[in-house]
């Protein structure tokens, strides 16, 4: 509540102060962010100080009752003869902080030019997003084939911008920006009609495919999946049996029993939920698997170490992963299966379904059916077809 809330902000005002040489400021900018002004300071005397004021979060704060832990991301900017603005300053300080926040919680980060063109970049997503953005999004869909028959089984949704001026962007360079704004929600609404619509269409033309979106951790806090993914369906008649979510098993971890309510409901009306990236992050095995999840994705990452381990031990690490999944009733997908190599691995792991650029890159929704009928026409097993094609390993 409220008055916790500002109780809170007093405490951690008051233990800066404390910090502080006589003559600095604290100030607090607005929300959860505070300012520390330090006079005569050069770069390497301000990290100092942004070290000593994050020890300040060492000890839980206490209100009342209640102990809370906190911590804070730390962006540290020094003027120089060329900013002797307090508006660059302010926004050089920013941008460190931002930084911070990105390399995980609880970090210091000293600003860089770079970074203030990182900075420009995100002021640019934030507001072209909210603009007119949303029209100029186009999905690229990426084959994930089953690995006894090479049957395709699905795809997943992989959104892109098509910028004007910057041409076709990634996801990673403004999602991240579309999840601080608030625009993830409106975004990923946008994407589950588009993909819902294209899969109907695509099952009436008899191409049935199982269609995955990610979906974003802001999405359980803001409560408005299960309605967003009920209005997809409908409107676009797609079987929900026929829409997987994908969601990180870090954004499940956040707020368990948010996720977990959710996706019961989800589950409930028909709809699959897959765990993403799995073997990226930190999250309780016990917790992960007393949801109701439908497919584990094996993280590129896995498949890239038990690549380097020698002796087959790396194989014995997917196998026994797999193992798991497959005694909880619970499907593989490996994930970036990019060689020959690759593809034998996860087979004799004994994983269900793989996705790769060796077996086809992500590509535009119009490309996607003659795919389908150049792997028809060669038997109907993708992965036997990859096989004997020379892989390509970079990014279309
Ligand atoms: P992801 O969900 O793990 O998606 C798989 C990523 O791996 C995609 O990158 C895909 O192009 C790439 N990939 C596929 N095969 C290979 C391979 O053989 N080798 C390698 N090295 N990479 C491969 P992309 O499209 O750049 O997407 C990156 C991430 O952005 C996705 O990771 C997902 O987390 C996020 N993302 C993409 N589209 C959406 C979306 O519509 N909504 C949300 N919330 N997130 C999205
Ligand atoms: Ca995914
Ligand atoms: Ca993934």
């Amino acid at each position: 509540g409220h008055q916790i809330g500002d109780e809170l902000l007093r405490l951690v005002a008051g233990r800066l102060s404390e910090e502080i040489r006589p003559g600095d400021t604290v100030a607090r900018l607005g929300g959860d962010q505070f300012v520390v002004l330090a006079h005569g300071c050069d770069a390497s005397e301000a990290a100092a100080l942004a070290f000593r004021l994050q020890t300040v979060f060492a000890l839980p704060f206490r209100v009342g009752e209640i102990t809370v832990p906190l911590s804070a991301s730390i962006g540290v900017a020094v003027a120089r003869p060329e900013v002797r603005d307090a508006h660059h300053l302010l926004s050089d300080a920013d941008a460190a902080m931002f930084a911070a926040k990105s390399s995980g919680r609880d970090r210091v980060h000293l600003f860089s030019p770079s970074l203030r063109e990182a900075a420009r970049w995100r002021l640019e997503v934030a507001t072209r997003l909210r603009d007119e953005a949303i029209d100029q999004l186009v999905v690229y869909y990426q084959p994930v084939v089953r690995l006894d028959t090479g049957a395709v089984e699905g795809v997943e949704a992989l959104v892109r911008w098509q910028h004007p001026e910057r041409g076709l962007i990634g996801p990673d360079t403004f999602l991240s920006v579309a999840e601080e704004t608030g625009q993830i929600i409106p975004i990923t609404r946008w994407l589950l009609r588009e993909t819902t619509r294209r899969a109907a269409a695509w099952a009436a033309e008899g191409l049935p495919l199982r269609m995955s979106v990610n979906i974003s951790a802001r999405h359980f806090s803001a409560e408005t999946l299960v309605r967003d993914v009920r209005l997809a369906l409908r409107e676009s008649g797609l079987a929900p049996e026929q829409l997987v979510l994908e969601l990180t098993e870090t954004s499940v971890a956040e707020d368990p029993t948010r996720a977990e309510d959710q996706l019961t409901v989800l589950r409930r009306a028909g709809v699959r939920i897959a765990i993403d990236d799995f073997g990226t992050g930190w999250s309780s095995l016990a917790q992960l698997f007393s949801l109701p999840i439908g497919t584990l994705k094996i993280d590129r990452s896995l498949l890239v170490a038990a690549e380097q381990v020698t002796g087959g031990e790396g194989g014995a690490v997917l196998a026994a992963i797999v193992a798991l999944t497959r005694t909880l009733g619970i499907r593989s997908v490996a994930e970036g299966v990019e060689t020959v190599e690759h593809l034998r691995m996860v087979r004799e792991a004994g994983c269900d379904l793989v996705q790769g650029w060796l077996i086809g890159h992500p590509m535009p929704a119009d490309e996607l059916p003659g795919w389908l009928r150049r792997v028809q026409a060669a038997g109907g097993d993708a992965c036997a077809l990859a096989a004997t094609r020379t892989p390509v390993t970079t990014a279309p």
